[in-house]
């Protein structure tokens, strides 16, 4: 059977020359129909790269992303992504429904059938009554339910969603971690979610792939034996969970650390200089500090 998300030897480098930054590299999994897969690692190795790549925003340097065996070399039409940015990715001008709407609308989908959709998925993650209201009317959490409600109305294939709940305090992220896993559930939807919370991608996750230190490459892809039906307290509390944090924390605190550039010492003649130079200056407030109290 064709996986539903196919990356295969991606690589991705900002900028060229000198200042070129490899951000990710040899990246190879498939997501299978159905899987919630959660890919962890530490800020700034590379993630959102990724995620870009595999939505179509930026064109991999080498390697390829391919959905349902297509090569994907612009953003899918049933592929969504939920930012964890939800304050600038929802329009303040637009109510709850207009924004959950919007991407229908340039699907050309029918006034109809976006009322539909739109009422559906606000009743899925339980914002029925606040169609009318209007984004800056509504705390981190609800706004963050909008986000996923917009994505869920396209019916993607593929939801991507790039650290979802890092902007919202612990409680709404407990909330919210259980409404996708019920949303999910009940509509046997196919997840990729990145995430810097080690506990967050063992609580969600079907499989945890473990990517390294930047530039990313994925150092395990460990399947997640837990019961399907997760509960915050007995899942968190769980051995298997507490055995599988530990896993996934000793891999990626055990990567050797990053190479940085080796700091380059001053020649003799700089240090003297700059050493002249704090002493011109010291001399200089010094005398400024008795021209004021003598003046
Ligand atoms: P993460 O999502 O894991 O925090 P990113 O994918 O955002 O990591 O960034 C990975 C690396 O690529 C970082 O070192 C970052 O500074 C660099 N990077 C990200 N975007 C750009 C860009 N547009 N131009 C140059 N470097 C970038």
């Amino acid at each position: 059977m064709t996986p539903m998300l196919e990356v295969a030897d991606l690589r991705h480098t900002y900028g060229s020359g000198p200042t070129a930054h490899t951000a990710v590299q040899n990246l190879t999994f498939e997501v299978a129909t159905g899987e919630l897969a959660c890919i962890v690692g530490p800020s700034g190795c590379g993630k959102s790269t990724l995620l870009r790549c595999i939505a179509g925003l930026i064109k991999p340097s080498e390697g390829t992303v391919s959905l349902h065996g297509d090569k994907i070399d612009r953003t899918p039409e049933d592929l969504a992504v939920v930012f964890q940015d939800y304050s600038r990715s929802l329009f303040p001008w637009l109510s709850v429904r207009g924004n959950v709407e919007f991407p229908l609308r340039s699907r050309g989908v029918s006034r109809a059938e976006r009322r539909k959709r739109s009422a559906e998925a606000l009743e899925w993650v339980g914002l029925s009554g606040a169609d009318g209201k209007y984004p800056w009317q509504l705390s981190g959490g609800m706004q963050q339910r909008v986000s996923i409600a917009r994505a869920l109305a396209c019916q993607p294939s593929l939801l991507l969603m790039d650290e979802p709940f890092a902007s919202v305090d612990a409680q709404t992220r407990f909330e919210l971690e259980d409404l996708l896993l019920r949303v999910r559930h009940e509509h046997s939807s196919t997840v990729l979610l990145v995430t810097h919370d080690i506990d967050e991608s063992v609580y969600l996750g079907d499989r945890v792939l473990v990517l390294s230190k930047s530039p990313a490459s994925i150092v395990a892809d460990l399947p997640v034996d837990l019961p399907a039906q997760r509960d915050q307290i007995t899942t968190r509390e769980s051995k298997n969970f507490v055995a599988l944090r530990g896993e996934v924390a000793r891999l990626l605190h055990n990567q050797p650390a990053v190479a940085h550039e080796p700091i380059t010492r001053p020649t003799p003649a700089q240090e003297s200089a700059a050493a002249q130079r704090f002493l011109e200056a010291e001399r200089e407030q010094a005398r400024r500090r008795s021209d004021a109290s003598t003046g």
